[in-house]
């Protein structure tokens, strides 16, 4: 393989921009000097069937007007958004099927993105169901310790703030903000939702093995989302990273939304020391200064390395 891509939000927009010309350009452009195909994928994003802002109908309608050219939406555990616009996507775009699921690798919630799989996979609806009621299970969990902690009503307030989609501590942030109790949702995570708070119910998810074999057997591939996100030391990472790949995962997700400087070159070292591919996405929820806008320019990924091409 060349020489190990560097990219960023800044690249990001640059090629963002650019691969808006692609149709008077012929579909391609100029890029570090070569010329090469403009392509421009995101296989991380979020709809408002899970915790994004916008419809799948919006998103979808978004990424094409931004030259998005192949994508997925993945929202957390249902498929809902992604069924509602698959018969109907714009034209220059190709949506492909996706969800981001919770698993556990031991006591640690583990995100895998589940991408190109047949949705009506009987392993895959029956998984999907048991996610829809850990869902349920877990909001009357966190409802009942935000109760004990003075905050009663949590659970009608975070259903009516979902609005039907798939409920998860977002939709809690939200009502807690709404109710009063915290200023902001980042605050709601802070004090209620994070890690090691009262909200954050813990041993509740399917294993990583399972959730990855359910998807390779409903004809999908598996990427283990935001690797780095875990908080892992490098020797852990490691073993997660086998167990994953063990139990039939392909790809590390290299780029999520705005990596930090290094974390792509960390990735990347660990997705050569263990023969798997790349996959980028922009685990987009809503505009926001800190998220990255949808669609990740991949031209110079070197050829061979991007799962886009096993799908
Ligand atoms: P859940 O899947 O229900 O456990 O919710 C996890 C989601 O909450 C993530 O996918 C993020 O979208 C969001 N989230 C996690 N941590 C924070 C935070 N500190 N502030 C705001 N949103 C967060
Ligand atoms: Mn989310
Ligand atoms: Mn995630
Ligand atoms: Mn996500």
């Amino acid at each position: 393989m060349g020489s190990i891509p560097r990219r960023n939000a800044r690249y990001h927009f640059d090629y963002g921009r650019q691969s808006r010309l692609a149709p008077q350009l012929g579909g391609s452009a100029t890029c570090f000097g070569r010329s090469v195909e403009i392509a421009v994928i995101d296989f991380h994003t979020h709809s408002a069937a899970s915790d994004g802002a916008l419809s799948a109908r919006d998103l979808l309608d978004r990424a094409a007007r931004e030259g998005v050219r192949r994508m997925a939406i993945t929202d957390h555990d249902t498929i809902a958004g992604y069924l509602s616009v698959c018969q109907s996507v714009p034209l220059g775009l190709e949506l492909i099927s996706g969800a981001e699921l919770s698993c556990q690798w031991g006591r640690v919630g583990i995100h895998i993105v589940g991408l190109g799989f047949d949705p009506a996979a009987p392993a895959m609806t029956r998984h999907l169901e048991g996610l829809d009621k850990a869902r349920r299970d877990r909001a009357e969990k966190i409802a009942h310790k935000l109760n004990r902690s003075g905050m009663p009503g949590a659970l009608a307030g975070a259903m009516a703030v979902a609005d039907g989609a798939q409920i998860g501590r977002p939709h809690f942030a939200r009502w807690l903000v709404l109710a009063g109790h915290v200023e902001s949702e980042e605050m709601a995570f802070k004090r209620f939702l994070g890690r090691g708070k009262p909200g954050d119910i813990s041993l509740l998810w399917p294993a990583l093995d399972d959730t990855v074999e359910t998807i390779t057997a409903s004809g999908g591939l598996a990427v283990l989302a935001h690797p780095l996100e875990y908080k892992m030391t490098a020797t852990r990472l490691r073993a997660l990273t086998d167990a994953f790949r063990d139990a039939g995962g392909v790809a590390l997700e290299v780029i999520n939304g705005r990596p930090k400087p290094g974390d792509t070159d960390t990735l990347w070292r660990l997705v050569r020391e263990r023969d798997l591919k790349v996959s980028v996405g922009s685990d987009f929820h809503r505009d926001s200064p800190y998220g990255a806008g949808l669609g990740v320019e991949v031209s110079t990924i070197p050829d061979g390395a991007g799962i886009w091409e096993q799908l």
